[in-house]
């Protein structure tokens, strides 16, 4: 018989009762027991209502308190020193000081460094080994959960993450080779594995992710090494995972492992199908990954069922399984709360729950069953609707697109011109100073907000306080001094979710909330049909700030790429056709900004780097595509109008080309905390235009001195011609506080005076 299985279910909660019992920990009120109730509580709920949905098997062990690589490390023993006597003494407080650091009287520990799980955004901690690590286990979560589940009679798949997926996401401190600690570590597995089986588990899913990465020959001989360790040790039956893209050149090699079942992401890559099953060796098992766990869109079951079916024919229904294509930790957990939506919206959602029952429908018609969970029928009605939905598709948004001119991604001149053009019209001292956008969203201004949001401030009250706040941040930055200001934001609960809910194509849920690390999570937009900007969106506040000002007032977007890349996107089209609907409605936002009087626009986009695909082959054609957007969204401007945008959390070295084709005249990004390492790609480069190289880490509370942004200054000068470099923050301010704000720009300021003074 054809299983359904998951490979892992969000652990947050429904309503986000994981973050909140976590912070209730934190925060002293609330004990260990208690927090490990509610985490007992939620993998119960989580495992019966994935019994609920049809699955055969449940996941266990993908259950983390914060994250499930850490979860991996601490199992592991892989804790550095700094942490050990704490982590000795009480393992729960350990496990949070290397998760987010600890402070008190007798520990000063900062947290592992936290990087984003492959191209989601979800971020994982970074494991910290060294040459001379050990390992050894440590607890024993895995069986413990899987006893918990048997308890309650279910047979539950712990999930582990691979030997070789585990030290490549990991990093040491000393430089050392990562690899070279596989043969300490492959003993802790086998006795790990040797304890699951001890407890009567029959199948473990043990994730290889990085299988579907670019790996080199060294790589290929640790993943041989590794599972030839467990060939004929006395094991559960292990399940090789793979998930976000294509097995590709890796296919041979994860088919020659000696494991007993492979699973393969057939959404990301459905084409590798056939090349999968003619590689298979008989008596593997093969997971089919059909269902997306990266998106929240209903299955097009009609699609689904016939690749299943597909493999069916081939290997007969006991070596099959069918799944998602990878953990749900990346969707939220149930559609059928998002009871405000409107209901034709709401029935073309899948979260958590309604994936597995998508599986059990699939698994239900390959074996001509009635489904008790989903049909076919239903599921092909609500496909009809969607697809022909005047909701989601506007011929006049599709028509605009496909006439696109080369020329619209495209500024009139080129930039030396465009240069001469802003300077006579500005006429900017050298080392301009400005900033990132926001200033400090205080408690009153988030107060106001909710209060406003829940009805309790009227739409007049709330505009008088914005309106005041504005004012106080415009009068503020004219009395340091600095040179291109900017309204300050106050009106922005975030910088996607503000234009979301100003565009046509965009919904909102309720309770869509996916992790993005430990308690942290986000709830993206949904875009669900052709983007379109029924009105301006910023023109009133841009106005309203420079009515108050001289000085130029800068007028602040989100990039079409970043706006996508924080959304839950369309699945319907390409991703790139969705971006230049989003790079069109915000062109014309900039064209009335700049119809109202504001000459300096800057378009935002933070996350054009994270979009980057997982395999080197298919950058350039994000790339080109990522930056034709920003270019549409830029180019309806008149020569002198000056074009910003801001990259942070960025390494430029190998997108640097296509950084410099976006070709915006001036660009910030982040590099204090680098000592402006970031800035070699653009020094090697050539960059021609301007670039403003942050000063100041805003992510911290700490106000650095006049002397400190000097040097950085002059670091940045004497790689770069000094009338290139302008004088800003990292990033907005939004996180800080006024007084540390007020005293770290007025010494922004006056470093960009020293360094004038010395030219
Ligand atoms: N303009 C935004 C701000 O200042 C930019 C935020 C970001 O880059 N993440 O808040
Ligand atoms: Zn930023």
């Amino acid at each position: 018989m054809t299983l359904v299985t998951n490979l892992g279910f969000p652990r947050i909660g429904a309503k986000r009762e994981l973050k909140h019992a976590l912070e209730a920990y934190w925060r002293g009120e609330s004990s260990p027991q208690q927090l490990q109730d509610i985490a007992k509580d939620l993998r119960h709920r989580h495992w019966r209502i994935q019994r609920e949905a049809g699955a055969d098997s449940v996941p266990c062990n993908d259950f983390s308190l914060y994250d499930q690589v850490l979860d991996m490390a601490f199992l592991f023993d892989a804790i550095p020193d700094r942490y050990r006597k704490l982590a000795d003494r009480d393992p729960l407080e350990g496990y949070f000081a290397l998760a987010r650091g600890a402070q008190n009287d007798e520990f000063d520990l900062r947290a592992l460094e936290m990087t984003k799980w492959f191209d989601t955004n979800y971020h994982y901690l970074v494991p910290e080994l060294q040459s001379t690590q050990t390992f050894q286990l440590r607890g024993d979560k895995p069986v413990a959960e899987y006893l918990e589940a048997k308890a309650l009679g279910l047979e539950a798949r712990p999930v582990l993450l691979g030997p070789v997926s585990f030290l490549m996401l990991a990093k040491t401190v000393d430089g050392s080779d990562r690899l070279a600690l596989l043969d300490r570590l492959l003993p802790v597995y086998i006795e790990l594995l040797g304890r699951l089986k001890a407890a009567g588990t029959q199948w473990v899913q043990i994730d290889e992710p990085c299988l579907i990465l670019d790996q080199d020959a060294d790589d290929h001989a640790a993943y041989r090494r590794a599972y030839a360790a467990f060939a004929n040790v006395d094991r559960p039956k292990l399940v090789l995972t793979t998930y976000f893209g294509a097995l590709g050149d890796n296919l041979n090699l994860a088919v020659d492992l000696p494991v007993d079942g492979l699973h393969v992401d057939l959404v990301r890559a459905p084409d590798q199908l056939d090349a999968v099953l003619d590689a298979l060796p008989a008596e593997r098992t093969l997971s089919l990954g059909v269902v997306d766990g990266r998106n929240i869109w209903r299955t097009d079951l009609d699609r689904a069922v016939p690749l299943v079916r597909r493999a069916h024919d081939r290997l007969g229904g006991d070596r099959l399984q069918v799944a998602p294509s990878c953990s749900l930790l990346h969707v939220p957990v149930d559609a059928t709360l998002e009871t405000s939506l409107p209901s034709d919206i709401q029935s073309w959602l899948s979260f958590a729950r309604q994936k597995v029952e998508e599986v059990r429908a699939i698994v239900d018609a390959l074996n001509g069953l009635v489904s008790s969970v989903d049909t076919l029928d239903v599921a092909r009605e609500r496909r009809e609707t969607r697809s022909t939905s005047k909701r989601v598709h506007k011929p006049r948004v599709a028509e605009r697109v496909a006439s696109l001119e080369a020329s619209s991604a495209r500024r009139r001149s080129a930039y030396p011109k465009r240069r001469v053009l802003q300077e006579e019209r500005m006429r900017l001292p050298l080392f301009p100073t400005t900033t990132i956008g926001s200033f400090p969203q205080t408690h009153e201004v988030r107060e106001a907000r909710a209060k406003h949001k829940s009805g309790k401030l009227s739409d007049a009250a709330y505009d008088a306080f914005l309106v005041a706040e504005t004012e106080k941040c415009v009068r503020f930055q004219e009395e340091i001094g600095i040179d291109v200001l900017v309204h300050g934001e106050f009106e922005r609960n975030d910088m996607v979710e503000y234009f979301g809910e100003q565009l046509d194509g965009f919904a909102f849920t309720k309770n869509g909330w996916v992790q993005s690390y430990g308690s942290r999570c986000v709830k993206p937009p949904v875009i669900y049909g052709d983007v379109e900007r029924p009105a301006p969106m910023t023109v009133r506040w841009s106005q309203y700030a420079q009515s108050l000002t001289d000085k130029p007032m800068k007028g602040m977007l989100t990039g079409p790429v970043t706006v996508l890349q924080w959304s839950f996107v369309r699945d319907d089209q390409p991703r790139a056709a969705t971006c230049r609907q989003i790079a069109l409605a915000l062109r014309d936002e900039v064209i009335d900004l700049e119809r109202a009087g504001i000459r300096v626009i800057q378009i935002d986009e933070p996350a054009l780097r994270e979009g980057l695909p997982l395999r080197r082959a298919d950058w350039q054609v994000y790339l080109d595509w990522a930056v034709e957007c920003f270019r549409i969204t830029a180019s309806g401007v008149a020569d002198d109008t000056q074009i910003h945008t801001h990259m942070c959390y960025s390494e430029f070295n190998d997108i640097i080309d296509s950084v410099a084709a976006m070709d915006a005249d001036v660009i910030s990004i982040e590099t204090s905390r680098s000592r402006m390492e970031l800035l070699d790609a653009f020094v090697k480069f050539r960059y021609p235009n301007e670039i403003g190289p942050g000063v100041y880490d805003i992510h911290s509370p700490r106000v650095p001195s006049v002397d400190e942004m000097t040097e950085l200054l002059e670091k940045a000068g004497a790689v770069l011609f000094p009338e290139q470099v302008w004088v800003n923050p990292d990033c907005g301010l939004k996180t800080r506080g006024w007084p540390e704000t007020r005293t770290t720009l007025a010494a922004m300021v006056e470093a960009a005076r020293r360094l004038r003074s010395s030219v």
